[in-house]
């Protein structure tokens, strides 16, 4: 059964190199971010770039080059956005799921279907890598009070003086013979 791939922005036509190995195209591609690409504390911007070659192999197609986009995150102590250049090598192959042996299956989101091959999960996969597991401003940052929750790179709260360790409680009420 033939699935047709819908077109849009993210789908690449590909006839031209479909069972043709050795045949080849550069692509330089604008592409929109993948509907549902969410990631914690991060916003894609579009456009994301894709510079590369698509070559056709005898396994199916092999898209190899490089990824490029803005991405902003939120620093992980103080939510200061953060720019982040994302670039990233790519290499995916792309196989028709019909013709792969029975043994290898294709990993979803990169069949080639109908002469089709659609980018979301190679935009996706290569630019979640790129994100830092905890995004700092800088290296310095003070964050945030957890009591007031003000911004301590930019101010002294005098929340610290007031706290009392937990284990001391018991003795605040206590009253000394002079
Ligand atoms: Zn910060
Ligand atoms: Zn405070």
């Amino acid at each position: 059964m033939l699935m047709t791939a819908p077109l849009d922005d993210l789908t690449v036509k590909v006839n031209d190199l479909v069972d043709r190995p050795g045949a080849s195209r550069a692509v330089d591609l604008a592409l929109p971010v993948p509907d549902g690409f969410d990631l914690p504390l991060a916003a894609v911007g579009a456009p994301v770039r894709l510079e590369g070659l698509i070559e056709s192999v005898v396994d199916g197609l092999l898209v190899r080059g490089r990824l490029d986009a803005q991405i902003v995150l939120s620093c992980a102590r103080c939510l200061t956005p953060i720019v982040h250049d994302a670039g990233v090598d790519v290499v995916e192959l792309f196989a028709d799921p019909v013709q792969v042996d029975p043994d290898d299956e294709v990993e979803p989101g990169y069949e080639l279907l109908d002469g089709h091959l659609r980018l979301d999960a190679l935009v996706r996969d290569g630019l979640a890598t790129t994100i830092p597991f905890q995004p700092l401003c800088e290296g310095s940052c003070r964050g945030l009070c957890a009591q007031c929750g003000a911004d301590l790179n930019e101010v002294t709260c005098s929340c610290a003086d007031d706290e009392l360790d937990p284990r001391w409680e018991g003795l605040r009420g206590l009253r000394l013979p002079e």
